[in-house]
């Protein structure tokens, strides 16, 4: 696995609810090698997407921590 920690759009306000990374299911999983990351808390937003996959998002609210993540332009249709 390779991860690739994604970029964060907005910063998730203090009130969010946190939970623990282990109890959040990724939004994304695919059959590839790469994982992509929360770029705030480090949680996998995109598990396991192989080269030609794509997300049909171009940002992800993290599940764990509630902030905005932009995902890179290779993972856009
Ligand atoms: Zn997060």
């Amino acid at each position: 696995m390779s991860p690739v920690i994604l970029e964060v759009t907005n910063p998730p306000s203090s009130a969010a609810d946190h939970r623990p990374p282990e109890v959040v299911k990724p939004l994304f999983q695919g059959t590839g090698d790469t994982d992509y990351l929360c770029g705030n808390c480090g949680t996998v937003i995109a598990s396991s997407m192989g080269p030609r996959q794509r997300v049909n998002v171009d940002v992800a609210t993290c599940s764990a921590c509630g902030a905005e993540n932009k995902f890179p332009p290779n993972l856009l249709p």
